[in-house]
């Protein structure tokens, strides 16, 4: 008896109502439905009970624990790794943390922050000669990972090779606010799963200078390359910046990927502005060099939609020779060595042509030698863009020029921060200009900030 007051007491007058309205099933509810708390600290221990009071050492530990509706608790503090910590070798990989148990749809299993605490995990001391190393491996379904600080994952490979912060492979899962920064590896690489949401995460200062020529060419911010049959994958909010080799990157996916309010800048980069690797902004397309026969049919069409991207070395939106056509949708260029280059191919996969099948309605371009190049405009579906209109724009037209901003901390929720930044202003030439109303309507202005 005592134990059910304590489940009651842990659930909630919600729960309880819910049960004793269905009397039959409150045997069910009480056995089933009771979702429990799990603690990991620094200072923790892996032989402990996983309680707030004497919390395990390892979030691998604590996923041993936990059922769907559970909820994993990270204290703050520097969680150092070591190799001891490797769960899985397999292949050319080396999985330290290994999430492979899933939540239950309504049930997930959440990983997060003690309250306002802030856990960073160090993986500065995992120098992997022989194999990749995969900071945190997501193979599990209705997960949600939130809030953790990843920083230094390594690379110890001198030949062709990827390190990877979190790679995922599940679907319905939920990556938000992750934060992957100051290491050798990619960010986030997503390779299989439908329906996963990436929210309010940030890359940053990522270069692999160890492998191959020391330019970082795997190394993107975030990288989506879903197989067949996985759908529905999303970015939305997330920021890249200084990564060596693109912000965000869909080269040789299957399917189709959104990208909606997400941010790049400085790609290709080191902080000293060394040129690095490719550097592109929105490198959304593309199979490299694929045998034609192994493109996938249809050839999906990208979604880039209120995306910024500032100051990428090669293009703020690039196309990468993609045998078709995406939806470029109120974003806004300034400053890259292109602004939107929309390279195509046939689908031979080897004929370079103009950029065809495109949708690029209400694209804001500023400051870079080429608005837009590699285009074929009676081949695409053009509408009210800066530069198919021809505006004639200056300094005056936006509320802020200041790059800073974009780097400026996120708001409480996760959000990104307000920004002047490329916002067109008020009664400038942008505001001024007369827009179609598009399926999609509140959006009729130009670029991806609403003018203020
Ligand atoms: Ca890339």
């Amino acid at each position: 008896m005592i134990g059910i007051l304590n489940m009651f007491a842990k659930r909630g007058l919600a729960w309880i109502a819910a049960c004793l309205l269905v009397q039959g099933l409150f045997h069910a509810c009480a056995v089933s439905a009771v979702a429990d708390s799990w603690y990991v600290a620094p200072a923790g221990d892996d032989t402990a009970a996983g309680s707030l009071e004497k919390p395990f050492a390892t979030v691998q530990r604590a996923q041993g624990a936990a059922a769907p509706g559970d909820t994993i608790y990270l204290r703050g503090g520097v969680y150092k790794m070591t190799t001891a910590h490797i769960t899985q070798r397999k292949g050319i990989f080396g999985r330290v943390t290994v999430l492979n148990i899933s939540g239950k749809p309504g049930q997930p299993i959440t990983y997060r922050p003690y309250e306002n605490e802030a856990p960073v995990f160090d993986f500065s001391a995992i120098k992997l000669t022989d194999v990749r190393c995969t900071a945190f491996y997501v193979s599990g379904s209705w997960i949600h990972l939130m809030g953790l600080d990843i920083i230094g994952v390594q690379v110890g490979k001198m030949e062709h090779t990827q390190s990877i912060c979190v790679e995922s492979q599940g679907s319905h899962n939920v990556f938000e606010r992750l934060t992957m920064h100051d290491g050798q590896a990619i960010g986030i690489y997503h390779v299989r799963g439908s329906d996963n949401l990436f929210l309010n995460c940030d890359a940053w200062n990522n270069w692999d200078y160890t492998s191959e020529n020391g330019k970082g060419e795997n190394v993107d911010g975030f990288g989506c390359h879903p197989t067949k049959g996985s759908t529905g994958n999303i970015f939305r909010g997330c920021r890249a910046w200084f990564n060596s080799d693109d912000g965000y990157d869909c080269i040789s996916a299957s399917e189709a990927v959104r990208f909606e309010n997400c941010w790049a800048a400085y790609s290709g980069y080191s902080t000293k502005f060394e040129s690095l690797a490719n550097g592109n902004g929105f490198k959304a397309g593309g199979y490299g060099s694929h045998p034609a026969n192994e493109l996938p049919d249809p050839i999906p069409r990208h979604v880039v939609q209120n995306c910024v991207a500032v100051r990428n070395k090669a293009s703020g939106f690039y196309a990468n020779h993609h045998p078709g056509g995406c939806d470029w949708i109120n974003n806004t260029a300034f400053r890259n060595g292109t602004n939107f280059n929309m390279q195509g191919r046939l689908t031979d996969n080897r004929t370079e042509i103009l950029g065809y099948d495109h949708r690029l309605f209400r694209n804001l371009s500023y400051k870079s030698r080429r608005d837009i190049t590699n285009f074929n405009a009676a081949k695409c579906e053009v509408v009210d863009n800066s530069f198919t209109l021809e505006l004639k724009l200056t300094d005056q037209d936006f509320v802020s020029l200041d790059e800073a901003e974009l780097l400026k901390p996120r708001k409480s929720d996760g959000s990104l921060p307000d920004i002047g930044l490329m916002r067109p202003a008020k009664d400038g030439t942008l505001s001024r200009a007369g827009v179609e109303s598009m399926p999609g309507g509140e959006s009729a202005y130009i670029g991806a900030l609403k003018p203020q």
